[in-house]
């Protein structure tokens, strides 16, 4: 059995105690035993758990793995302090804040010897499995991804990272991708922000990833793919699966604890994370040109 303490009550927060206290049957999510939470906020026991202090779960014996879900800006800082102390540790996207401190912090768990895992619920929607079977054997032309929604709290951070998951549907359909130009238009006053990142697959064929935010904006994915043989502009709706998606990821991240999930696909899932926040990094950098 593997001890947790989770990091931050948030939706996400609340979701991971959920999930770990009624963990699907004969999965090896049963191998995790939730056994505190830590909050910045004086809490309650939040489902039956109690709260601990970071000092307490970090040195505490029955504690071997940290959910990390607090606000983005808080990730790197949190992964961290439970990689240093020998925990393994699973994060919701993004890992941090720049490609840099991501890499640190993978090569602290090589050396630590710990599992350091980063959530992508969105690749386990059945809409998303629907799309890439339609976009499999198919050669891209041009395409664009067209993300918009609500407003982001404070601590989410640039739309680069913040919107990883959408950056990451466009790395697991088209490869790796590369970052020619990208604009950032923001007006503070109205909490707006518009981000367009130009991007290239490695045929040289041209993506573009727009992440507009702003009060009342619908939360949407607009697709327009073109193939040499037909256009994809809607996102498949696929009934959802029987699985919920944060049980999903729970369940993959307690098989890499357990073992079960071979080096070659845990190396992918690394160099696909760390090229996905390293186009972050990119876009960032030149949104503030
Ligand atoms: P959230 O706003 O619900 O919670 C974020 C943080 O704010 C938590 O640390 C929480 O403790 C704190 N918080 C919430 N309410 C508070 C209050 N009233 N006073 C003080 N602190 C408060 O955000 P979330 O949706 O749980 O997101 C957390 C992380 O999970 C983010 O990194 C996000 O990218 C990731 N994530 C969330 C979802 C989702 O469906 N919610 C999906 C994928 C990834």
């Amino acid at each position: 059995m593997f001890g947790a303490v989770v990091v931050g009550i948030g939706t996400a927060g609340w979701v991971r105690i959920r999930d770990m206290l009624a963990p699907l049957p004969g999965s090896p999510a049963e191998k995790l035993n939730v056994r505190a939470f830590i909050s910045r906020r004086k809490l309650d026991s939040q489902q039956g758990v109690s709260q601990v202090t970071a000092e307490e779960a970090v040195s505490r014996e029955d504690i071997q793995v940290a959910f990390i879900c607090t606000e983005n800006m808080l990730h790197e800082e949190n992964v961290r302090t439970f990689l240093q102390a020998g925990k393994h540790v699973c994060v919701e996207y993004p890992m941090t804040m720049n490609y840099k401190a991501a890499l640190d912090l993978w090569n602290l768990a090589q050396e630590k010897g710990v599992i350091l895992h980063e959530e992508h619920i969105e690749l386990l929607t059945e809409d998303f499995k629907e799309l890439k079977r339609e976009v499999e054997g198919k050669l891209l032309q041009e395409g664009t991804l067209h993300f918009t929604g609500g407003a982001l709290k404070p601590g989410f951070g640039f739309p680069a990272f913040s919107g990883i998951a959408r950056l990451t549907w466009l790395v697991e359909l088209f490869g790796e991708l590369s970052v020619t130009a990208a604009t950032m238009e923001e007006d503070s006053g109205s909490n707006y922000c518009k981000m367009t990142a130009k991007l290239l697959t490695s045929e040289d064929r041209p993506l573009m990833w727009i992440e507009e935010r702003g009060p009342g904006l619908p939360r949407a994915k607009n697709i327009n793919f073109q193939f040499d043989s037909c256009t994809l502009t809607e996102v498949p709706h696929a009934p959802g699966g029987a699985v919920g998606l944060f049980m999903q990821d729970l369940i993959h991240f307690s098989a890499k604890l357990a073992g079960q999930v071979s080096p070659g696909e845990l190396h992918m899932e690394k160099i696909r994370i760390l090229h996905c926040l390293r186009l972050a990094d990119n876009i960032q950098q030149l949104c503030k040109r």
